[in-house]
């Protein structure tokens, strides 16, 4: 990727509806929050990309539009995918959806620690979002910490998601998101044999994003970021600072 080295990825997992109260997490924007900073972005010039795009772009079969940037979706959440899907039809944008496939059509249930466990989208819809705006990728099956497993259970988490994504939309699944981030080299193995391009993290040690494809660094944006805020997250100047820093 030597003509490429960074692109902002961003980071999200809910996107609340309208007049919502939000929880005191900051994983959860706020709709018009999500509006302005996609709106912004398309005002700015930037052209969303998938990684199925990114590979073409990384073995230079295709040109990288000009600005490029990835939008991240993290777990699968119905009512977040419900609420953006408009929003990024009308910017003609797209997002990348990481999918926990063990809880298609159930619940965050490995969200132990909190009170209310949210609905994660079924396999209709996954069929059908797949066709529009989204392009789904691994989340893992059961989302647990990657590094804590071994052989054939980590094999398992690695090759049932992407199996029954490319069942569930009939496209390639080139990505996995690591559940928490979590990873180390033996997960990083496991990834490239289990036929994955890329690994999707939060924070990386690698001083550009696209140094390393299975240690991708992604730009959290939280609860309450300004459009202004938000447009200095992905300044290639932060991006930049960020890999000098190596965070
Ligand atoms: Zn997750």
């Amino acid at each position: 990727m030597a003509h490429l080295k960074d692109i902002p990825i961003l980071m999200y997992h809910h996107v609340a509806s309208g007049d919502a109260i939000l929880p005191e997490d900051n994983s959860f924007l706020s709709l018009d929050d999500f509006k302005a900073q996609t709106t912004a972005l398309s005002a700015a010039g930037y052209t969303t990309i998938d990684f199925l795009q990114l590979a073409d772009i990384s073995d230079e079969k295709v040109r990288p539009p000009e600005k490029p940037v990835i939008i991240s979706i993290d777990d699968g959440y119905a009512e977040t995918l419900k609420n953006v899907m408009t929003v990024l039809q009308r910017n003609g944008q797209k997002a990348v959806v990481g999918l926990v496939t063990g809880c298609v059509g159930g619940f965050d249930d490995w969200q132990k620690a909190r009170k209310e466990y949210y609905r994660i989208i079924d396999a209709g819809l996954v069929k059908e979002y797949a066709k529009s705006c989204f392009s789904f990728v691994s989340h893992s099956e059961t989302h647990r910490f990657l590094s804590s497993l071994e052989g054939h259970e980590l094999e398992k988490e690695l090759t049932v998601s992407k199996q029954d994504i490319e069942n569930m939309t009939g496209k390639p699944v080139n990505a996995l998101i690591y559940p928490y981030g979590d990873r180390d080299d033996k997960v990083k193995e496991a990834l490239s044999a289990a036929g994955y391009r890329f690994g999707v993290a939060i924070s990386a040690k690698t001083k550009y994003v696209l140094e390393d494809p299975y240690d991708l660094r992604r730009v959290y944006i939280k609860k309450g970021d300004s459009v202004r805020t938000f447009m200095r997250k992905i300044s290639p100047w932060y991006l930049w600072y960020r890999g000098l820093r190596r965070r």
